[in-house]
């Protein structure tokens, strides 16, 4: 009988699973799919960026960059080691206000944390990218709107954080994960779809799969992505948590991005909240093209991520792709959508719980909103603390937690991802 057991072998179960293992937990990962890392994680566009609105967003933003930078030695990896691994590209973030932008909501908490910056007016913006088209065109809009084409204003302003970037292969970074779990001692059983979470004296005591097996553990972390609101439904916790989760469809595009603005000629990544979109450039000339959640784009809320289509759609890639061709006016827009979709699994102040719940043995990483692939480095830790305190315990929703960052030497309140917080006060989008 395993110590815990972990359902999803997505980046954050595959992290959770690699410290529960290292603190001594004998622990089986449990992923009805057939691939680690084939849910969410597959879909990510994997960027990594230090703007949030949160304190806690920051903090966890800022110390998981460091644990990428190292990341053989995060996996516990020897310098000689033969294994492909996810690799971290620093390209910078280039962030594009709308008007009257309440800037300081990200940059008093740079300053505060000390993460570099510049800001720049339209004239310096210019200078330093002649590629892109510094025009005002807010508010955003579909391209079916009769001014979607309008010629735009002046005045955009914006700012660079020049440590930002991407993971080059978001499912080999969960896969990493997970082989460090397993050189560990950890088990994984793929194909295994848990259908119940069994109790037993008002504790868990373990699950049931879909082929009927029953596999007994005393801890149970629910780490399923877009999937996790349907077991803490099962579990029976949801309706005591004050933040649930909801899965949402989203869809990222991909375009060619022009010879003097890509990732070889050193293009950051663009947020562009005047325009609605963010991009990533890529290797192999593409920009990566997803969305913002403007007011003017339909949320595509769904009941069940398993019958969500994966294919992109005519409208949602016209709306992502022309919108970075109005920044980028030589992009090359492919003649049919190419691209991908994917679920995010949101809460409604899109910042993620990592909590225990009502159910003692029972634990969550959930609610990650499209921004969390960044933090699973440090997640598995977080949750490794919580269950330890808790099955030692003590009372994480009275006497809150707090985790020491081993490389920024910050001080992360796990209060903030409490299932019972007060809903923060954010940008209400992807960006946290
Ligand atoms: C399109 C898109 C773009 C994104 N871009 C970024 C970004 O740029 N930066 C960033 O930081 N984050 C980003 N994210 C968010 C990030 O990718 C996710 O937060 C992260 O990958 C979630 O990982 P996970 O392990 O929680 O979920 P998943 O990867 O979805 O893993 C959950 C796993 O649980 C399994 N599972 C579900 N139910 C069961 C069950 N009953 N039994 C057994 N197994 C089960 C599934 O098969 C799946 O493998 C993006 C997400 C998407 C979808």
């Amino acid at each position: 009988m395993p110590d815990a057991i972990v359902i999803g072998a997505g980046v954050m179960g595959s992290s959770i699973a690699y410290e529960l293992q290292k603190s001594g937990l004998d622990t089986l990962v449990l992923d009805k799919g057939e691939a680690v890392g084939g849910g969410s994680t597959s879909a990510s566009s994997a960027v990594i960026r230090f703007n949030y609105s949160t304190h806690a967003g920051v903090t966890a933003a800022w110390e998981s960059r460091q644990r990428w930078l190292s990341w053989a030695e995060h996996l516990g990896l020897e310098e000689n080691h033969q294994e492909p691994l996810a690799k971290f590209h620093k390209t910078g973030l280039l962030f594009l206000e709308p008007p009257d932008f309440p800037r300081s909501i990200f940059l008093d908490l740079l300053d505060e944390f000390n993460i570099p910056y510049e800001s720049y007016d339209t004239e310096e913006l210019a200078r330093k990218f002649p590629s892109l088209d510094l025009g005002r065109f807010w508010p955003p809009r579909l391209p079916d709107d009769e001014n979607f084409f309008n010629d735009p204003g002046d005045n955009l302003n914006g700012w660079i954080t020049p440590d930002a970037g991407f993971i080059d292969d978001p499912q080999l970074a969960a896969v990493n994960l997970m082989d460090a779990a397993k050189r560990n001692g950890a088990t994984l059983l793929l194909h295994s779809q848990v259908q119940a979470i069994l109790k037993k004296n008002g504790t868990v005591s373990g699950v049931s799969l879909k082929d009927g097996t029953t596999i007994n553990a005393p801890i149970v972390v629910n780490a399923a992505g877009p999937w996790s609101s349907a077991l803490n439904q099962i579990a029976g916790v949801e309706s005591e948590m004050a933040i649930t989760t909801s899965p949402m469809r989203q869809e990222v595009h991909a375009a060619e991005a022009p010879n003097d603005f890509n990732f070889d000629s050193g293009a950051p990544l663009l947020t562009d909240l005047d325009l609605g979109y963010y991009a990533v450039p890529k290797m192999g000339g593409t920009f990566y093209v997803g969305g913002v959640e403007p007011d003017c784009d339909p949320l595509e809320w769904v009941d069940d991520p398993d019958g969500v289509s994966l294919n992109p759609t005519v409208s949602r890639f016209e709306a992502q792709v022309w919108r970075l061709a109005r920044r980028v006016p030589e992009l090359g827009i492919p003649t049919r959508p190419l691209g991908i979709a994917g679920v995010y699994d949101v809460t409604p102040d899109w910042v993620p719980v990592y909590d225990r719940t009502s159910l003692p043995g029972f634990y969550v990483a959930i609610g990650t909103s499209g921004n969390q692939f960044k933090n699973a480095p440090l997640v598995g830790e977080i949750m490794r603390e919580i269950i330890s305190a808790s099955e030692n315990g003590h009372d994480h929703d009275t006497n809150p937690l707090t985790i020491k960052c081993s490389h920024t030497g910050l001080d992360l309140d796990l209060s903030a991802f409490s299932r019972n917080r007060e809903e923060f006060s954010t940008t209400g989008s992807v960006l946290g």
